[in-house]
């Protein structure tokens, strides 16, 4: 073992000599010296290692709203990251050269958990993104940044498919505070044959999240021309939402542009985003956003009391904001859902590419 490799806990032995990995559902059963489809986890002598900890593929601070959440933190800076590699093999991928990286060379950047929670913190962000690819598959390593950071008082987050077997789901969300879970469409058809992966899986990851646990979480759908974007897919999609998690979990429709295997769909009309809103806003989500364009009037947050826009937002970059300290509308003191603590953030929709090293040294 190198010293970026750990052992794991989540497989167990078949009887066929194979070792099962049993982080994911996709199960892969590794002969000696195989690799599981996302690459990072491999079969060592008789059990299963993660390859990547403490490895990166590079770190940026973004906007808070460039996860996507928008209830949580407004405003603030997240110091975000990835490593390499996929447990989902998306057609459409918009992240393909780290999701599906075998090269080391993707993964420059050493660092350990201590050494990412005091750069965030030096760089000023409230939180750390575990994003670019999903963190489900470096999941050890991912749980020690969370705890780093929750020792220097800052939080973590997840950018995540929730592909994720039941008992690694609930150690790794123990670790989380919110959480942007794709919820990439709404047929088993598009999750097995453009994402490699099963609706219901995701499904129970997201009630999982609602019904036994305080993560903070927001759902993202990337909505592809012809693919999962009827309205008859919306309809059902959204109502699902409400019905097994309730109005108050926020929505995101984003823009879809052509990339990896699929470049044969035209880019996501704007009118697609709006038309999602509007199907999600009928069927009793509360909050519904539209992406990756700009539309100040589907990506403002609206007071669910009494309709007052409380955060004005055009893209990543927020405008007007009345909400007081804790969340509750400065009109009719209804509470808005989400994490909220003190004013709203000034970062603004820069995006900054960090150099771990250097921070400290004129980085800050
Ligand atoms: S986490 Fe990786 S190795 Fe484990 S089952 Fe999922 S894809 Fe396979």
């Amino acid at each position: 073992m190198d010293a970026y490799t750990v052992p794991t806990r989540y497989w167990h032995q078949l009887n066929d000599g194979r070792v099962q990995c049993d982080v994911c559902p996709r199960a892969c059963k590794l002969h000696a010296g195989q690799r599981g489809l996302c690459f990072v986890r491999a079969r060592e002598d008789d059990g299963i290692v993660l390859s990547t900890y403490g490895r990166s593929s590079g770190f940026c601070v973004d906007p808070v709203e460039k996860k996507p959440l928008n209830h949580f933190l407004p405003g603030s800076s997240i110091f975000s990251f990835g490593t390499a590699g996929c447990n989902l093999a998306c057609r459409f991928c918009q992240n393909w050269d780290i999701s599906k990286s075998k090269q080391i060379d993707t993964l420059a950047d050493a660092a350990s958990p201590e050494g990412i929670a005091e750069a965030a913190r030096d760089l000023g962000c409230r939180s750390v993104a575990f994003t670019y690819n999903d963190p489900v598959i470096f999941m050890e390593y991912a749980m020690d940044v969370a705890d780093a950071c929750h020792d220097l008082g800052l939080r973590a987050v997840a950018v995540t498919a929730g592909y994720i077997c039941p008992e690694p789901r609930a150690e790794f969300f123990g670790h989380l505070d919110a959480a942007n879970v794709d919820l990439k469409g709404f047929t088993e058809d598009f999750y097995r044959h453009t994402c490699g992966a099963e609706l219901g899986a995701v499904l129970e990851t997201l009630q999982y999240l609602r019904h036994e646990t305080d993560v903070w979480f927001e759902l993202t759908t990337l909505l592809i021309p012809g693919l999962n974007d009827s309205d008859a897919e919306l309809d059902a999609m959204t109502s699902w939402v409400v019905e097994q998690l309730g109005p108050d979990v926020p929505m995101h429709f984003t823009a879809f542009h052509p990339d990896f295997k699929l470049l044969d769909r035209p880019p996501t009309p704007p009118e697609t985003l709006t038309g999602a809103r509007r199907i999600a806003l009928a069927n009793g989500v509360r909050h519904v956003y539209t992406g990756n364009v700009h539309d100040p009037a589907g990506q403002s947050t609206f007071c669910p009391g009494c309709g007052t826009r409380v955060i004005e937002r055009d893209w990543y970059e927020l405008g007007a904001y009345d909400l007081d300290d804790s969340g509750r509308c400065r009109a009719c003191g209804t509470q808005t859902p989400g994490v909220f603590d003190g004013p709203a953030g000034g970062w603004g929709p820069v995006r900054r590419p960090v150099v771990l090293g250097r921070v400290g040294e004129g980085e800050r």
